[in-house]
C-alpha cells in the first residue's frame, strides 16, 4: 500500500487515541503547534516535510505496540532520537504526513567503567552523557559534534563526526538493539547471546555483523546502542595553524595526509576557511549591505578582524605525555615546512583546567550561531562530498565549488575534514527563509553542486531530506545495483514502508518514491 502524500488530517482521532493509550495522553503531539515544532526549521519548503504529529514512547514495549498500529493502518513512522539533525532535516520526516517517533524520553545510560564503554538509549544527549561522565570523575572523554545539543545515538546513526581520535562516531558503535518493522526486537553482535558479558566489547558476534545496517538506513528503530569511549588522556598537545592563500589548501592536505595514515595523528583534523569565526560571532550586515558572494575586500576585512588565514587547521595529539612530546616535534617540523602565517601551540596535562572545545570532547552549541549569519529565519544546509586525500583533488574541488558559490551569490563557508583515508568536504549553505530571492537560488545551487561532484566521481556522505533520492541516484554502478539491493532488503523487512520511507533514498517497492 502507498502511504505517500498522507496529510496531517489522515491520522484519525481513533489512532491518536490508540497511541495515547500506549504512551499516555501527555506524550502524543498532533495539534498544529506540535506539528510546527517537529518541522524542519531550515527546510526550503515547509510543506514538503510537514509531519502529521509525533508520539513519544518510553519503552521498547511501547515502541513495539506503536509499530503494530502503524503497520496495521499504513502509517509511516519517522524515528528520531533527539531530532537535532540540523542542516539535514532536523526532526522532520522525509514524507509529509509521517508520524514522528520521538525517542527523546528514553535516557538510560549503562556505563562499563573498566572497559570504557556505554550502552545508551536514544534520548541521551551529549550534554547528558558529559554530565554523567563528569559525575563519575571523567575517566573517559566524549567525542562531540560541532553542534552538540543532539543525541549521541542519533548522531552516530547519521554518521556524525567529532574532533578527537574517536571522532568517526559510526565506527565506535559496538552492539545495537532495534525494533524491526514487524515488531521483532533484535540484538546484534554478542548481544544475540543471552547473558553475554561481551556485547559492548566485540563488534561482530557470529555470522554477519549487522550494527552498520541500522546506520543511515530505515531498516529498524534503534532502541539501544553500545559505544566505545576514549580513556581520558594524560596529556593533550597540538597546534592551531593559519595559512594565507587559497592555494595553500593542497600542500596542507598533502602534508597532513601521510601523518594521519601512519597514525602519528590519530585525530581527524578539519581545515576551515575564513568565514568560520565571522559567521558565528557576527552577522553579514555588520560587514556589507550588498547582495551576492562576499567580495575580496570584505574577506580581507574579516580576516584582519579575526586574525585568520584563508584556511586554518587545528591538530591535536592525545595520550601519554612523553609520546605526545615526541610526536609534537615531528608535527612542528613537517608543518613548519609549509611556512604557515601563524602557528600557535597548545599544551594541557592532567590536573590542569581544561578548555571547553570540541578537541576536549566538551559539548558546545556555539557553532550553530552561523544559522544567524543572514538574520531573519536563518539556517544552513549541508553539501558534503567525499574526496580522496589528495591536495590536487581538494584544490580543484575547492575552486569548482567556490566558483559556483560566487555564481549563485552565496557566501562561502567550507571545510575539508580528514578521515583515515578520505576527506569530507563539508560546505554550509547559509540561508534566510525571509529572503525570497536567496531562497530561490538555494535548490538549483545544491543540485548543481551534486551534479558537479558526480562528474568527478564524488558522492555525498550525508544529505538533507530534499536530496536523498538525488544523492542515492548518483551511486549508479550497474544500474543502481546498491539501490536495488537496499530496496530488496526494505521489501523483505518492511514491505509497507512503516519505518522512515525514503530515508537515504530507500523506498519499498510498494511506494513510488526513489530512483527505480
Ligand atoms: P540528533 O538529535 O543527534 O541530531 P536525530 O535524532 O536528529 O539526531 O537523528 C538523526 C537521524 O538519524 C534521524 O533523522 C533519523 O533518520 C535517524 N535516527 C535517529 N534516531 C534513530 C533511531 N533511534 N532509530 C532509527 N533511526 C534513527
Amino acid at each position: 500500500m502507498d502511504v505517500k502524500g498522507k496529510t496531517a488530517a489522515a491520522i484519525a482521532p481513533a489512532i491518536i487515541a490508540a497511541f495515547g493509550a500506549i504512551v499516555g495522553k501527555d506524550h502524543v503531539f498532533f495539534d498544529e503547534v506540535d506539528q510546527a515544532s517537529y518541522q524542519d526549521k531550515f527546510a526550503i519548503d515547509d510543506a514538503r516535510h510537514h509531519p502529521a504529529g509525533a508520539v513519544a514512547p518510553a519503552t521498547v514495549e511501547e515502541i513495539q505496540a506503536i509499530v503494530r498500529i502503524a503497520a496495521d493502518r499504513g502509517i509511516a513512522l519517522w524515528p528520531i532520537s533527539r531530532g537535532k539533525n540540523l542542516g539535514y532535516g532536523g526532526s522532520a520526516p522525509l514524507l509529509a504526513g509521517s508520524v514522528v517517533l520521538d525517542l527523546s524520553r528514553m535516557k538510560k545510560i549503562d556505563y562499563d567503567e573498566a572497559n570504557g564503554t556505554v550502552l545508551l538509549e536514544p534520548g541521551v544527549g551529549f550534554y547528558d552523557l558529559y554530565d554523567f561522565l563528569k559525575s563519575r570523575g571523567m575517566k573517559h572523554w566524549l567525542s562531540v559534534p560541532g553542534n552538540s545539543w543532539g543525541s549521541v545515538v542519533g548522531n552516530a546513526l547519521d554518521r556524525g563526526m567529532g574532533y578527537t581520535p574517536y571522532g568517526e562516531h559510526a565506527t565506535r558503535i559496538c552492539g545495537v538493539e532495534a525494533v524491526m518493522a514487524d515488531g521483532l526486537v533484535v540484538r546484534t553482535g554478542m548481544g544475540a547471546l543471552n547473558g553475554a558479558p561481551t556485547w559492548q566489547l566485540y563488534r561482530f558476534g557470529f555470522g554477519p555483523g549487522w550494527d552498520q545496517m541500522f546506520v543511515q538506513s530505515n531498516f529498524g528503530i534503534v532502541t539501544k546502542m553500545g559505544l566505545w569511549l576514549m580513556p581520558a588522556p594524560e596529556s593533550l598537545m597540538g597546534m592551531d595553524l593559519e595559512f594565507d592563500r587559497p592555494e595553500d589548501l593542497g600542500p596542507l592536505i598533502d602534508a597532513i595526509a601521510p601523518l594521519r595514515r601512519e597514525g602519528l595523528l590519530q585525530q581527524s583534523p578539519t581545515i576551515g576557511n575564513w568565514l568560520r569565526a565571522a559567521a558565528v560571532v557576527t552577522t553579514r550586515d555588520q560587514w556589507t549591505d550588498k547582495p551576492g558572494a562576499l567580495p575580496d575586500d570584505v574577506i580581507a576585512a574579516i580576516r584582519k578582524k579575526f586574525n585568520v588565514g584563508w584556511w586554518g587547521v587545528s591538530l591535536r595529539l592525545y595520550g601519554r605525555e612523553s609520546v605526545n612530546k615526541a610526536a609534537y616535534a615531528i608535527l612542528e617540523h613537517e608543518l613548519g615546512k609549509l611556512k604557515p602565517m601563524s602557528l600557535r601551540p597548545t599544551v594541557w596535562k592532567t590536573g590542569e583546567p581544561l578548555e571547553a572545545t570540541g578537541w576536549t570532547g566538551t559539548p558546545l552549541t556555539m557553532p550553530m550561531q552561523n544559522a544567524n549569519w543572514h538574520g531573519g529565519r536563518g539556517g544552513h544546509i549541508g553539501f558534503s562530498p567525499i574526496l580522496p586525500q589528495s591536495g590536487a583533488a581538494a584544490q580543484a574541488q575547492f575552486q569548482r565549488t567556490y566558483a559556483r558559490y560566487k555564481e549563485y551569490g552565496m557566501d562561502y563557508q567550507a571545510s575539508f575534514a580528514f578521515g583515515e583515508r578520505h576527506l569530507i568536504n563539508v560546505n554550509a549553505v547559509l540561508i534566510n527563509k525571509d529572503d525570497a530571492d536567496l531562497m530561490g537560488r538555494v535548490d538549483p545551487f545544491l543540485k548543481h553542486l551534486i551534479s558537479d561532484a558526480k562528474r568527478q566521481g564524488y558522492g555525498e556522505y550525508r544529505t538533507h531530506l530534499d536530496y536523498m533520492d538525488a544523492v542515492a541516484g548518483t551511486y549508479d554502478f550497474n544500474k543502481n545495483a546498491l539501490g536495488q539491493l537496499n530496496r530488496k532488503v526494505k521489501d523483505a523487512l518492511d514491505p509497507r514502508g512503516v519505518i522512515a520511507p525514503g530515508k537515504s533514498g530507500i523506498w519499498p517497492s510498494s511506494q513510488s518514491g526513489g530512483q527505480g
